[in-house]
């Protein structure tokens, strides 16, 4: 099954009968949260048992439903804590400050057609809550092969999760085989058994954003010296910024990839990043992360997964320093073109493509796909996404331009 969320704004001011649903679900999550760690335990069964009775008495007006839905969401903050218990890392009980409350789709109704949804508050007191419906979220909401799963109220938004069975992947035509790499994905599209051009997409800003957040987290780790809780706390808000700022761009780019290999019926071959170890860049002087390119695989394959375009993943051992033509070898992997003693070269990244591509095909059968050099068209280059223009260095005084050159 797969899931994901929609996140609508409200047409009015959220009703004060919603404001106090929100805080006594608030207060119940709390409360199982207290008793669930004095008695050692998270399950929502067992919290309910606990705590049900009692929070009944004080709020007797409470709809059930929303009540052991509050004991889920206490139970599920309580086997976080635990697993952090057990890596050693301890921590005060928990308390929830955010305002909000969660329920699941037998307790509450969606209009698709109005974008309205009905709330039971109470016996006897439903609200509606008009939904700000836009073509993005007509798309899912006219989608009858998707079911409503929970809703999650929060003082400004409703966040309405929608679920799939994930559909069968096509019979790939063809093959998209991609490099991943800091600033690029650097592939090739191969048919049958000729490769027919090379592809990339473009996404230098990552890299771009990265520094540019690093340089700003040292300044203010520096600046807040004297205050290690302000610095702490603003370096957090900063790493933060710096996740959705590459998210966003990641969303971009996995979109151009998905749309392409849709066109074109294609499988994508990805390597598994799994187990790879962030290098030193030495220009900049520090680690260049792999997160970015972890989540941009991660946001691939669940879209993929969505739209049932099949993807593989490869293990990449040796796919930057070996030749596609005769197997050799190579010891380092300098340079922009990969050049072996047999004539072929060609750019490092392109290559390290193939190898993946040639991976894919004698691990799993991609088609019966077989390389021939000589078919290779290399001077046709297919850009699927370019740098994006409209994302800025962010100009409040930083040096983070240095790392555009
Ligand atoms: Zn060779």
């Amino acid at each position: 099954m797969l899931v994901r969320s929609l996140v609508f704004r409200l047409k009015d001011p959220l009703p004060n009968d919603a404001k106090f649903l929100m805080e006594d679900f608030r207060l119940a999550v709390n409360n199982a949260i207290r008793l669930g760690v004095h008695s050692n335990v998270t399950s929502r069964f067992a919290l309910t048992k606990l705590a049900y009775k009692d929070f009944r008495k004080e709020h007797p007006g409470m709809y059930a439903q929303h009540l052991v839905s509050a004991f889920e969401v206490a139970g599920s903050i309580l086997k976080n804590r635990r697993r952090r218990h057990r890596k050693g890392i301890t921590e005060a009980v928990p308390y929830v400050r955010k305002l909000f409350m969660k329920t699941e789709n037998q307790a509450y109704k969606l209009d698709k057609v109005n974008g309205i949804i009905d709330l039971p508050i109470r016996a006897g007191l439903h609200i509606q809550l008009g939904l700000i419906v836009s073509d993005y979220h007509r798309r899912y909401l006219d989608d009858e092969s998707l079911s409503l799963g929970s809703l999650t109220l929060l003082p400004d938004r409703v966040i309405v999760t929608i679920r799939k069975q994930a559909p069968k992947p096509y019979a790939p035509a063809s093959v998209l085989s991609l490099d991943t790499n800091e600033r690029s994905f650097d592939g090739v599209l191969a048919k049958e058994d000729r490769i027919e051009a090379v592809v990339r997409a473009e996404f230098p800003e990552v890299s771009v954003i990265q520094s540019v957040h690093h340089d700003r987290r040292r300044r203010l780790q520096k600046k807040k010296s004297h205050d290690r809780r302000t610095a702490k706390r603003l370096c957090a808000r900063e790493g933060l910024r710096e996740h959705h700022r590459i998210d966003h761009r990641m969303h971009e780019v996995a979109n151009a990839v998905l749309s392409f290999a849709e066109e074109r019926r294609s499988m994508i071959v990805l390597e598994d990043l799994t187990g790879v170890k962030p290098r030193k860049d030495k220009k900049l002087n520090r680690r260049i992360s792999i997160w970015p390119r972890r989540k941009l695989h991660q946001i691939i394959e669940y879209k993929a997964a969505w739209r049932g375009i099949p993807v593989i993943k490869v293990d990449p051992r040796y796919s930057s320093r070996k030749c596609p033509v005769c197997g050799r070898i190579q010891d380092s992997r300098k340079g922009a073109e990969f050049v072996c003693g047999c004539g072929w070269r060609l750019d490092r990244h392109i290559n390290a493509s193939i190898n993946l591509l040639k991976t894919a095909a004698s691990e799993k059968a991609a088609g019966g796909l077989w390389f021939s050099p000589g078919a290779f068209q290399h001077d046709v280059v297919m850009v699927l996404c370019g740098p994006n223009k409209a994302v800025r260095p962010e100009p409040n005084g930083t040096s983070g331009m240095r790392a555009i050159a």
